[in-house]
């Protein structure tokens, strides 16, 4: 198997025909249709494929309750198929691809048995529900069901653009509302998780690191900042411009200095949506209202930006959000980096912060040792139909990734 013939084989699924991207959404016929797929995968490389209570599929080489039993929980590998609205093809099925090369290279060179009968260490491989949120808003249900981080009251209560609710989606499904929640009993079977996806930005593809694949250190603390900018309406064709009490000003005036801010911070900083009132081309406006998106390695850094943009204005921000950091182990990060290094030939490959959420964050946040590893990404666009990532560097990732789980594997 190559992971790019496997991409191909999922191609035409959900995909649009006007933009070429994909809108898989969670609970829809195409979604049932990739998840059919992956258990015939599954099943061709041995494996039986359950769904736990909150609709993620698993599968298993080896006996994972009875390793949990003894104290040598599993080593999981896998991701996800879903997108958003007119998403690429890497975002998600890449680390599903990649995952199923991995399993099929350790099943054929032995090491895949030698861990289940020597060790008694399975090896698992999950697709996660729901990654994206496309459907009902909130990223990485499944994962965020399954380990607790978040309520079910609030999932289930969720509603798509048709008023289809989530508890109803999942009862299409198959799935049963009252049973979702956190489960003991599957988490139990994870001592580690491995999630490998393409870069969503080009860190690894820029000339001073300029590797195929690199290994995640953090997702990165993210905060959503409001503003309320107030003026005065007036007469375009009248007020002279020294009586004018224009909120577009002080609106330039966040937007250029969250710019400057966010480069001297080292941060990303976007002024990505304002609502002007009454938004009339002739009348100075009488209020406008700014969201202002900070992101940076450090609490601090976003802080500092915040800071620079209140004081330029003379007002403060409401913080509408805050997504705290998830720092992955780094003891599990740099073996990981190690791992990747020696199949590709070199030493560690980089360990680098990103500022996308994924399901090993989840997973991360709920105590589960996990890791990421990053395809390259030649021009780091993601969340588009013009996601991309070389052949090579993608069959480069699952080496990578067989590698890294041998090596988790052999964990006595
Ligand atoms: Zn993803």
């Amino acid at each position: 198997m190559r992971v790019t013939g496997l991409l191909e084989e999922i191609a035409t699924i959900g995909r649009d025909r006007i933009t070429g991207g994909y809108r898989r959404f969670a609970f829809t016929a195409d979604d049932v249709a990739l998840g059919e797929w992956f258990a015939a995968r599954v099943r061709a490389l041995g494996a039986d494929v359950t769904v736990d209570r909150c609709g993620n599929q698993w599968a298993w080489w080896g006996d994972p309750d009875r390793a949990a039993a003894r104290g040598r929980p599993g080593v999981v590998t896998g991701s996800h198929l879903d997108s958003v609205p007119d998403g690429g093809p890497m975002d998600g099925p890449l680390g599903v691809a990649a995952a199923l090369v991995a399993v099929e290279a350790l099943r054929d060179n032995g090491i895949l048995d030698e861990a289940i009968a020597a060790r008694g260490r399975p090896l698992g491989l999950v697709r996660f529900v729901d990654e994206e949120g496309a459907r009902f808003g909130l990223a990485c249900s499944g994962s965020r069901l399954l380990s607790g981080i978040s309520a079910p009251s609030s999932v289930l209560a969720l509603r798509d653009a048709e008023g289809v609710s989530y508890a109803e989606a999942a009862r299409a499904g198959g799935l049963n509302p009252d049973h979702m929640g956190r489960d003991d009993e599957t988490l139990r079977r994870v001592g580690c998780f491995v999630e490998l996806h393409v870069e969503q930005g080009r860190a690894l593809a820029l000339p001073e690191l300029n590797v195929p694949v690199g290994v995640a250190s953090a997702i990165r603390p993210h905060g959503r900042f409001r503003l309320d900018l107030a003026g005065r309406a007036d007469h375009a064709g009248t007020t002279l411009l020294a009586d004018r009490d224009d909120p577009m000003l002080a609106l330039a005036t966040v937007i250029s200095v969250a710019r400057a801010a966010a480069s001297g911070h080292g941060a990303l900083a976007t002024v990505g949506k304002v609502e002007v009132a009454p938004n009339a081309v002739n009348a100075i406006p009488s209020g406008v209202r700014a969201w202002v998106d900070v992101r940076a390695d450090t609490e601090q850094q976003v802080r500092a930006v915040l800071v620079d943009v209140e004081a330029a204005i003379g007002q403060a921000a409401v913080q509408e959000s805050w997504t705290a950091a998830t720092v992955f182990p780094a003891d599990l990060a740099a073996e990981v980096a190690g791992a990747v290094g020696a199949a590709l030939g070199s030493g560690p490959v980089p360990v680098l912060p990103t500022g996308a959420g994924h399901d090993a964050g989840v997973l991360a946040q709920a105590g589960v040792a996990s890791s990421m590893l990053f395809v390259r990404n030649p021009t780091g666009v993601s969340h588009s139909p013009a996601e991309y990532a070389e052949p090579d560097d993608c069959e480069m990732g699952a080496q990578a990734l067989a590698a890294v789980l041998t090596r988790l594997l052999a964990v006595e």
